[in-house]
């Protein structure tokens, strides 16, 4: 089924219900969004020669625009290719390129250094900017009824994946894909209402706009914040005129926004439900989060490849502070979603022994199953069968189910630092140092050892005003974690390197201490804290 149906159903029942708003103002309801949809997809095919299943490039900052083009696009059967307005125009080049997109949508602020600093590209017929009249003559159009017919593996979105780990490869997000998601939302995240509204605080180009579909779906309301991003006043004032309102947001995000509310002695009135996800959430973070706020998150834990749908934490299950597992289940991302069926494997795929009741199993690869799966990478045979091996998709995550079901994330398998033969998972090492009431922001990684394979090194960042010594972390880590596990040197930073979504770049990190090992040795070590190794190393 053509996802598109889902706003042409809208807007037959409700069409009179307020669907798009830039702030406070209204702009479109339900039947004019449909409608500029609809002629959308008569226009852009007619004057730019477009077939279905050709792909459209969007490189936009949040606009309202991105709400009509998105469901313009499927309602023509056409493949929207979504590119972060935060990257480098050569980035959105390559993508543009890869992709073989043969129209590109833009605003004004990103758009202007695409065409100003980017060689222009064969295969673009052109590139539209949404707030130009070449736009607005689009919107002249006869509106075609009736979404064209779309089979469920027709493909409907071509995700690059962030690129934590590499080049970007295109995930190819078919129409069946994206409707379990929107199927799993209401089963499993948050039962949306015809009365919410949904904010786009987080980039459209990625979940937070894929979670526009299941609020088209129930009629509720489109709200783009005025400040086109994340700005935490602005979205505790909205709220409040707002609400009930719901948002994705990333950890980094939640943070500022408890930090924002908690400054002016407000607990989010309006907000029904604030969606995280996307990186780990500590969880120091998540208790500050919840005493503050209350009972307005729900954890989802999905990546590009099965979008924003392999686990969820509900927000009972966030609230439940009385069970006895309850420290164990908010530092988790919670149980399977509806459609998805989830193993922690080892190498070859083979499911790890389960776990006993009141523990974690032992970690492994998690692999998922299920109609959110990816149908692959585009033009990438070779990624895509090492990717998806007998059906099922190997995440590049490493975690470990308890015999609940409770999936707990221990790192990417790439970040798993192996230290004189033992696993040292830098997500526990995270979560002892932030336990320092100086302790900001940590990242943890390892840097070859001529002797251990692997040592243990924490950029730490401390928090506004405050200084913190490697003497006190190592004896929190010492009265928290295991001997072998502390880290042996100490790395201070105003910031963590982040990249366009907020996620720590941790290759960045390695990169950092990889130029330091070829530098000539600094006077004082560059303000690096060194502790000695000592008789405690898992393999002495
Ligand atoms: P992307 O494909 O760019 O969306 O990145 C997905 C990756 O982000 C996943 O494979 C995880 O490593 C990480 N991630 C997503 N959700 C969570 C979460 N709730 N907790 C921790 N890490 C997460």
């Amino acid at each position: 089924m053509n996802l598109a149906l889902l706003l042409a159903r809208t807007a037959r029942w409700g069409g009179a219900r307020p669907a798009v708003l830039l702030g406070d103002e209204l702009l479109l309801d339900y039947a004019g969004l449909a409608r500029r949809a609809a002629t959308l997809a008569r226009a852009i095919p007619q004057r730019h020669g477009l077939r279905p299943g050709d792909r459209v490039g969007f490189f936009m900052s949040n606009h309202p625009a991105v709400l009509e083009l998105l469901f313009g696009c499927w309602w023509a059967g056409l493949v929207v290719v979504p590119i972060n307005p935060k990257l480098h125009p050569r980035e959105a080049q390559f993508i543009l390129a890869h992709s073989g997109a043969l129209l590109a949508f833009a605003t004004d602020d990103v758009g202007a250094a695409l065409v100003a600093d980017a060689p222009p590209l064969p295969g673009l017929r052109e590139l539209v900017f949404v707030d130009s009249p070449a736009y607005a003559a689009l919107l002249q159009a006869e509106p075609v009824p009736e979404p064209v017919p779309r089979g469920p593996d027709d493909l409907a979105w071509l995700f690059y994946t962030s690129g934590t780990t590499g080049r970007p490869k295109g995930v190819m997000i078919t129409h069946r894909n994206l409707l379990t998601m929107t199927l799993c939302y209401f089963s499993d995240v948050d039962a949306a209402q015809p009365e919410d509204a949904t904010l786009y605080a987080a980039p459209m180009s990625h979940g937070a706009g894929l979670y526009a579909l299941p609020h088209v779906k129930v009629g509720a309301r489109h709200i783009v914040p005025p400040s086109r991003g994340f700005d935490p006043a602005e979205i505790l004032a909205l709220a409040k005129r707002q609400g009930p309102l719901h948002l994705f947001a990333a950890p980094t995000m939640v943070r500022r926004l408890v930090d924002e509310a908690a400054a002016r002695g407000e607990t989010g009135e309006g907000i029904k439900t604030i969606v995280y996800g996307g990186g780990p959430m500590y969880v120091e973070d998540i208790q500050r989060a919840l005493k503050v706020m209350g009972p307005r998150f729900v954890q989802i834990y999905g990546q590009g490849e099965s979008p924003m749908t392999i686990t969820a934490l509900s927000r009972r299950d966030l609230m439940d502070a009385e069970h006895p597992r309850y420290l164990a289940r908010i530092g988790s991302v919670g149980l399977a979603q509806t459609a998805v069926q989830l193993r922690v494997a080892d190498a070859e795929g083979r499911p790890l022994p389960p776990a006993a009741p009141g523990a974690d199993g032992p970690p492994g690869e998690i692999l998922v199953r299920g109609d959110s799966v990816m149908a692959g990478y585009w033009h990438d045979a070779e990624a895509t069968a090492k990717t998806l091996r007998d059906g099922w998709l190997f995440t590049g995550d490493i975690g470990s189910l308890d015999a609940d079901g409770f999936l707990t994330l221990r790192d990417r398998s790439k970040d798993l630092i192996i230290s004189g033969g033992a696993n040292i998972y830098p997500r526990e090492v995270e979560e002892a140092l932030l336990r320092h009431p100086a302790v900001a922001e940590v990242s943890v990684v390892g840097r070859p050892h001529p002797e251990w394979g692997e040592e243990v090194v924490a950029f730490v960042v401390a928090q506004p005003g405050m200084t913190v010594d490697a003497a006190s972390l190592d004896a929190l880590c010492q009265a928290n974690i295991a001997r072998f596990k502390r880290p042996r040197h100490y790395r201070w930073l105003n910031a963590l390197p982040k990249n366009h979504y907020g996620k720590v770049l941790k290759t960045a990190l390695r990169e950092q201490l990889a130029a330091e090992a070829t530098a000539p040795p600094a006077q004082g070590d560059g303000g690096a804290a060194k502790l000695a190794r000592s008789s405690d190393d898992p393999s002495s």
